[in-house]
């Protein structure tokens, strides 16, 4: 069967899955332990070509989690080089609103991150997002997150978002310094505290997070979802992302980005767009 899928508004490139963490929650189940899967030249080009005139930047020139392009992973700082050509070959594309996700690990010390945004906003990169969540913060010291929304704002200005908000205050509000345990977090805030945040039932967070998500949402058993209809989440046409393996990966569906490479590699199909030319397979 081929699925048509109107094009995308905004779209993000995974230049790796290889992450310097591994979070609980993560939704990819990134960690240090992928291989590099390095994203080929010839491939990430054609993706940025794909994308070209079609996604829609956000209004004044800004960035926004739904417009334009993102670049993310896995950690993309992990691979500066990588992301510093992507993102001079996006901007020489004429893509809009790009921006980068990072974790901040990388944030170590003042004149390195500062060093390392302005080459990337020379190269034409308009904003960062900066992730935050009692995840992120058990293996990256909340001072280098800290670090990275204060250099980034002076680099990008207003074009800096923290997802999510509410766990920066939190943490700010607490002095945290270092790094916090999840077991801890519960402690001092309780699982209910995690309705504020955005959780994704999928990935990683399915396993080990189980015990929380069946505190919050109840547990469901799989056949009480059989007559319902993936078809929205799958064919949607914002916050989609590409991957470095080739994938064209849809929304946030619950099942499809679970398996291991091997086994989601194989059911990308040559995805075409209802309008303009087919979406080839990379
Ligand atoms: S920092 Fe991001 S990419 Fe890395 S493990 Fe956590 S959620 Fe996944």
């Amino acid at each position: 069967m081929r699925l048509r899928i109107p094009e995308p508004v905004s779209a993000g490139i995974i230049l790796s899955y290889r992450c310097s963490g591994e979070c609980r929650h993560c939704m990819y189940a990134c960690s240090p332990g992928w291989r590099e899967g390095r994203l080929p030249e010839g491939r990430l080009g054609r993706m940025l070509e794909g994308l070209r005139g079609r996604l829609v930047g956000a209004p004044g020139g800004g960035i926004g989690i739904n417009y334009g392009l993102h670049l993310t992973g896995g950690e993309p700082f992990l691979n500066f080089g990588l992301l510093l050509r992507a993102v001079r070959r996006a901007a020489g594309m004429g893509l809009p609103s790009t921006f980068v996700e990072t974790n901040s690990f990388w944030c170590t010390d003042e004149e390195t991150t500062r060093e390392r945004l302005l080459q990337l906003r020379e190269a034409g990169l308009r904003g960062l997002l900066v992730s935050v969540n009692p995840f992120v913060v058990e293996h990256v010291p909340f001072e280098r997150v800290e670090r990275a929304v204060r250099v980034g704002s002076e680099v990008f200005g207003e074009n800096v978002l923290v997802y999510q908000p509410f766990f920066y205050h939190l943490f700010r509000r607490l002095g945290l310094r270092g790094t916090l345990s999840f077991e801890r977090y519960l402690e001092l805030f309780g699982s209910r505290s995690l309705l504020h945040a955005e959780l994704l039932p999928m990935g990683r967070a399915v396993y080990r997070l189980e015990g929380v998500l069946g505190e919050l949402y109840g547990r469901r058993r799989a056949e009480d979802f059989f007559g319902e209809s993936c078809l929205r989440e799958l064919t949607r046409p914002w916050h989609v992302h590409l991957d470095c393996l080739g994938n064209y990966v849809a929304g946030y569906c619950g099942a499809s980005p679970w398996g291991r490479r091997r086994t989601w590699r194989g059911s990308s199909p040559g995805w075409t767009w209802r309008r303009g030319p087919s979406w080839e397979p990379w």
